[in-house]
């Protein structure tokens, strides 16, 4: 019976497109769906569903989930990050050249793995195996995990329109992307990009400074600070009623009614998350020089703060070439935004929203408040993550304030929803017999570092309160 109100919901779709507004149709499916009747049934065939509608914290394991040697086929390979990693590579000198705050790295973008000992003394003395923190907010030009993916799409835009143009090619020193007349030349072309502010953030720097006219379109709810930032970095700032979704669809539209422009697409973008896979070599180079094994005797748990599931599922992607069956991954995502655990659980993928199980989208991650999931990385996350487990908003601000007052740490709420993955994985761990005495647990710290320390301050005293 749920399935016979998703045939109303296809039907819905195709009477609708003929008016071609994306949000309208969107919100006519929105209605339909939206029945008890309908909602029940889910409920009914997917037990989970109703803890996850009632916004209760959940841990969903993937009955999907594969062995590595009986994936057939994914539409991306383990080639494909190493062809990223080279483009990387050829840029490294116009970013070291244009960011000063990457000479250290000559121009890679890289955060440290670390090692937090004293959250664990304090905090999760019981826990088995080492925790560490993948210092992502610490990511130089934008603050979060959105430096790997969004500037990733940017350059591979930018070395396209210059390879087509005859201006460069790969065995050239990149620097001349600095150069005056690479700027008037990407003057001429347009980039869009909708985002609740961190994947803007990266988008508008890079843009602006390569010479892209660039336009950032925002939720309403998106940070002031991000938005104030974007303008001083030479971008325009679009604001959007409605939530992040909205604000896609809107950017979509006018950025592709230019026939220079061109969307960077987080709803479904396949750059993006091939950008956001590179982390997994990176990181594979980190653990081997801090001598740390990853085998069957040693599993690598890795807990990634989920969105529109590009960042983690990039992440895990990458993770799966490289360590195999013995890296186990898990996203986190607020409860009031469980948007790809209702894609993953229900089957419908990228077909459904949060708001269509009558939940509000509304959390103060506002890097994880998304209502509908990638179409392009929640296919491939399908098969490969672990599980997805979803926490409440206070917990990320409590998390928030006990890093920093263990470690000197500042996170954004969003960047924190890993640090309690390991104390969620038991059934897993059971079920899959796992022995965790050796284990390496990695939550991914997504962003922080740009975040105004007035702003900061409320975050902490927010969590100090709650602990
Ligand atoms: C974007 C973001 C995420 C999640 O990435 P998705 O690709 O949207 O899943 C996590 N944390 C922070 C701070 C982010 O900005």
């Amino acid at each position: 019976m749920g399935e016979s109100s998703f045939i109303m919901f296809g039907d819905m779709i195709s009477c609708c497109e003929g008016n071609n507004i994306r949000n309208e149709s969107k919100k006519k499916v929105f209605i339909i769906v939206y029945n008890q009747q309908a909602l029940n049934d889910w409920q009914h065939q997917i037990p989970i569903m109703k803890d996850i509608m009632n916004l209760n914290p959940v841990l969903w394991l993937n009955p999907k989930l594969k062995n590595m040697n009986e994936i057939a086929s994914l539409p991306l390979e383990g080639e494909d990050i190493k062809k990223a990693e080279l483009l990387w590579q050829r840029f490294a000198p116009f970013l070291e050249n244009e960011f000063p705050e990457t000479a250290d790295t000559k121009g890679m973008i890289e955060s440290p793995l670390k090692r937090i000992d004293h959250m664990k003394e304090k905090y999760f003395s019981d826990m088995e195996g080492a925790l560490y923190l993948k210092c992502d907010h610490a990511l130089p030009i934008a603050g979060s995990i959105k430096a790997r993916g969004g500037i990733y799409e940017v350059l591979q835009h930018a070395e396209n329109l210059a390879l087509e143009a005859g201006l460069v090619q790969k065995n050239d020193d990149y620097m001349k992307f600095s150069s005056k007349s690479f700027k008037s030349f990407f003057s001429q072309y347009s980039i869009g990009v909708g985002s609740t502010g961190n994947l803007g953030l990266s988008i508008g720097v890079i843009s602006a400074k390569l010479g892209f006219n660039v336009s950032v379109y925002m939720s309403v709810d998106a940070k002031q600070w991000k938005k104030d930032l974007l303008r001083k970095k030479g971008a325009h700032v679009l604001e959007f009623q409605g939530d992040f979704s909205e604000a896609i669809s809107a950017g979509r539209e006018q950025t592709m009614a230019d026939p220079k422009g061109y969307f960077v697409d987080d709803e479904d973008s396949e750059n993006l998350f091939l950008g956001y896979s590179v982390a997994a070599l990176r990181l594979k180079e980190q653990l081997y020089r801090e001598n740390i094994t990853v085998d069957a005797d040693h599993p690598l748990f890795v807990y990634l703060p989920c969105g529109v599931g590009g960042s983690p599922g990039g992440i895990t992607f990458g993770l799966k070439q490289v360590f195999g069956d013995h890296v186990h991954c898990f996203f986190a995502e607020p409860t009031h935004s469980p948007s790809v655990l209702i894609g993953l659980a229900t089957r419908e993928m990228d077909r459904v929203s949060v708001q269509d199980f009558g939940i509000d989208n509304r959390t103060e991650a506002d890097g994880l408040a998304v209502g509908r999931p990638s179409r392009f990385a929640t296919a491939i996350s399908d098969q490969l993550v672990s599980g997805i487990y979803t926490i409440e908003d206070k917990e990320l601000y409590r998390l928030l304030a006990m890093l920093a007052d263990t470690e000197k740490i500042y996170l954004e709420p969003s960047a924190t929803a890993g640090i309690t993955g390991h104390r969620q994985i038991e059934p897993y761990v059971r079920e899959h017999a796992i022995e965790l005495s050796n284990a390496t647990h990695i939550a991914w710290a997504t962003g922080g570092s740009l975040v105004p320390e007035k702003d900061m301050e409320i975050f902490y005293n927010k969590g100090k309160r709650l602990i």
